[in-house]
């Protein structure tokens, strides 16, 4: 991954928190409902397992029968909660959330699950996701007296269930509001004791169901499941409800919503997503294997040594050199006298470089990648190396790694990436960076191996992507690659029809219609 966080003085630190940082997962979710056991210290370790996906902030709410209970922290899993705010997280059910903002700012107001009371009980809402028409619905209920206290469009879909709740049962308060919003969600929600989760009907964010000796979780990645030794039942399907008994004894299905084509974000098997997790019934390290193979059949170039960046290139990078073991990059079968190609761990990852640091200065910033990776020269002198990464966003980090490893006294510098070009903007709650930063978005491939200063630079198609994943690509979301979206976005070209509801006409949805 072109990624590295870093934090400056005030005057530059947007800058080069741009330059320096990657996609980011905008959120991780859980909810489990337990027989007899509180369900605090599962959801506490879920978030662990999902930390990846979120770091900004963490957050647990539980019922106990009677109340709900919440704790919600900036920070770690780790920081936020220390034993007496778990202890007092009273209750066999409960949802958790971690977060990464992108929309609705960098405060405790927009931290999750978000929790609310109402008429007709209490709710409390977790969010994986990017709604596309929250504007429009925010709007309509602050004219019908919804006073809100974010930004976010979590608490849109929470004030919009809430209605619904005073006029209709819970499956069918949950399907008027899913008639209604538009985009991505992977929801964990808790009205009173009740744990429900939905899915939206594009399935963009991944979400599955595991059962545990005494109960019942559901959460974003199954690493989450394996955690609290459970067992991956399924995935939640696109446009599910997916109710888990109070009393941990099993769950409900509701298919609330049915659509031709589903809309899973591809760079979830590519970057996001653990690799020990499991996802559309493929484990995520086998995929990104896969993806690597394909990488080294589409573009494989013959060098002494492949080197993976630490740590999201090392599936792709162990793939693509057991293929170019396999055969030569022309297609065929290596004999003995060519030699194997070596995969060495060339790159060392300091891991006390969290995401945020301080380099006040443009010569400090160039800094970045040297404080994170260290080639090891013994490695990489004097001989040809290809480094494979997931992604390339705004180049600036292949750029010093390219450079970094000339420095170290590579002989040629090869780059090959297993995704293809991103050249769009993500809508749907990945942090991806704008339109004019993305170096993909008006270069040519031969320029951006210009601009990073490699001696080849080759990337994975579209195709190959859908190949590997085996699924057809209109039911995979490739809006940052391809620049068309599976969902209805202002400015912005679709790949399919989208069936949109129409919003704020006085008619509304109805979960029988
Ligand atoms: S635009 Fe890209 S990152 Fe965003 S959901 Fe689609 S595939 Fe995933």
């Amino acid at each position: 991954m072109d990624a590295g966080s870093a934090h400056t003085s005030e005057s530059d630190s947007a800058e080069t928190q741009a330059a320096l940082s990657g996609p980011t997962e905008k959120c991780g979710v859980v909810g489990v409902a337990l027989e007899d056991r509180a369900a605090a210290r599962p959801l506490y370790y879920s978030l662990y397992a999902l930390q990846h996906r979120g770091q900004e902030s963490a957050g647990i709410v539980t019922h106990d029968g009677f109340q709900q209970h919440s704790h919600v922290e900036m920070g770690l899993v780790g920081d936020a909660f220390d034993e007496s705010d778990i202890e007092g997280l009273a209750g066999h059910t409960g949802i958790g959330h971690v977060r990464y903002p992108t929309s609705g700012g960098v405060n405790a107001c927009c931290a999750q699950p978000f929790s609310v009371s109402f008429k007709s009980g209490s709710l409390g809402l977790s969010h994986n996701g990017n709604l596309v028409n929250a504007d429009e619905i925010r709007s309509e209920l602050a004219d019908l007296g919804h006073a809100f206290t974010s930004d976010g469009d979590t608490e849109v879909i929470a004030h919009d269930l809430a209605r619904n709740l005073l006029e209709a049962d819970l499956v069918r308060a949950v399907k008027r509001t899913m008639d209604r919003i538009h985009g991505s969600y992977a929801l964990t929600i808790m009205h009173d004791e009740t744990v429900l989760a939905v899915r939206d009907p594009q399935g963009n964010r991944p979400l599955c169901i595991g059962e545990l000796e005494d109960g019942y979780v559901i959460a974003s990645e199954s690493a989450a499941i394996d955690t609290l030794d459970g067992d991956l039942v399924r995935d939640v399907r696109p446009g599910e409800l997916v109710v888990l008994e109070p009393d941990g004894s099993g769950f409900e299905s509701y298919q609330l919503i049915e659509q031709d084509n589903t809309a899973h974000c591809f760079f979830e098997h590519v970057y996001f997503a653990r690799p020990d997790s499991i996802i559309d019934n493929k484990l995520v390290y086998e995929a990104r294997r896969d993806l690597g193979r394909k990488l080294w059949a589409e573009s494989g170039v013959e060098t002494d040594v492949v080197l993976p960046v630490p740590d999201s290139g090392r599936a792709f990078a162990s793939g693509y050199a057991e293929a170019a073991n396999e055969t030569t990059a022309d297609g065929a079968p290596r004999g003995d006298d060519e030699g194997t190609v070596e995969f060495a761990e060339g790159l060392m990852k300091n891991r006390y470089v969290g995401r945020t640091f301080i380099m006040p200065t443009q010569g400090e910033r160039e800094r970045a990648v040297r404080l994170k990776l260290n080639p090891i020269k013994s490695t990489i002198e004097g001989r040809s190396v290809t480094i494979i990464d997931d992604s390339i966003v705004r180049g600036t980090t292949s750029r010093q790694l390219v450079s970094l490893l000339r420095d170290a006294g590579a002989e040629e510098v090869h780059v090959r990436i297993g995704a293809p070009p991103i050249v769009s903007p993500c809508y749907m709650g990945i942090d991806m960076a704008s339109r004019e930063e993305l170096i993909a978005a008006d270069r040519s491939i031969p320029e951006i191996c210009e601009e990073i200063g490699a001696d080849s630079l080759g990337y994975l198609p579209v195709d190959a992507i859908a190949d590997v994943l085996d699924q057809s690509k209109l039911d995979l979301c490739l809006g940052c690659v391809t620049g068309e979206y599976p969902y209805d976005i202002d400015g912005e070209e679709a790949d399919r029809d989208v069936q949109r509801p129409v919003i704020g006409d006085g008619e509304r949805a109805h979960a029988d219609d």
